[in-house]
């Protein structure tokens, strides 16, 4: 692996330089100082998701403070990642899980989709962005996913970007090798969409699939759990057309 993951991450919003003084807020302070019982001189990774990985060291540690001093940057800004990943919103306990591990698989822009049998019709914002960083900070990924506004499946399909891949999966296509099927798609930018617990409508099936843009895949002869199926078909995308293939 090319980068340091043992080392403890921080998420900031202040702007990163050799020399700078970043004070922790207090949820970071209690939990650098007194969950971690991180002392003076401990080594810190810091991030913002603008000016790429920056190693700091705790100059203060007080009760309640925590100031770290930046000292250089150990890795540059990457690109952020094209890969878009729609989905239906779920409850809470797995919309937390799915949205980490769809930013663990490098999705780069979270697009909530409402579609008839999405069983909820509200999302926290907040705390899917704060996933969403929580993902970045553990796996070591330097951009922050953009984290969209729920809308309905119909308008994404309608405002849809031009040259972009769209890969269904459905749990309603004929089991067929989906790898197959992803190397059929031609090079470009990505998006992957999975339904809610409840499945795809009938009509939501006939409008996504007579899309000139989509490409449906079958994840195999069993149904899977929305959480599940998000995590194999973005291991789909990424080993056949993405990031992991190095
Ligand atoms: N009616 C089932 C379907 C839900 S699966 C149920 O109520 O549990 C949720 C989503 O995961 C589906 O809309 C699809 O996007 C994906 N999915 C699950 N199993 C799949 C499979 N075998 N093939 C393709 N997609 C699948």
């Amino acid at each position: 692996m090319s980068y340091d993951f043992r080392t403890q991450r921080l998420h900031v919003d202040a702007p990163l330089a050799a020399g700078a003084s970043i004070e922790a807020d207090r949820t970071q302070a209690n939990y650098l100082l007194n969950v971690l019982r991180m002392g003076e001189g401990a080594a810190i990774l810091l991030f913002n998701g603008r000016d790429g990985e920056w190693l700091g060291r705790i100059a203060e540690a007080g009760r309640k403070r925590c100031v770290i001093a930046v000292e250089e940057r150990t890795r540059p800004q990457p690109e952020p990642s094209g890969l878009h990943y729609l989905f239906a919103p779920l409850k809470q306990a797995r919309l937390d899980y799915m949205v980490q591990k769809a930013v663990e698989m490098g999705a780069g822009r979270l697009r909530p989709v409402l579609t008839r049998h999405t069983q909820v019709s509200r999302v926290n914002l907040e705390r899917m962005r704060a996933n969403a960083v929580e993902a970045a900070e553990q796996c070591g990924i330097l951009s922050i996913p953009a984290v969209d506004a729920p809308v309905p499946l119909e308008r994404s399909l309608g405002d849809w970007e031009s040259g972009r891949r769209l890969i269904l999966c459905d749990e309603g296509a004929p089991v067929a090798d989906p790898v197959e099927a992803l190397r059929a798609v031609p090079p470009g930018p990505l998006a992957v969409l999975i339904g809610p617990e409840g499945g795809f409508s009938k009509e939501e099936r006939t409008a996504l699939l007579r899309q000139p843009f989509v490409t449906a895949v079958s994840l195999g002869p069993r149904i899977l759990r929305a959480d599940t199926a998000a995590v194999a078909a973005l291991a789909l995308v990424q080993a056949v057309l993405g990031d992991w293939k190095g």
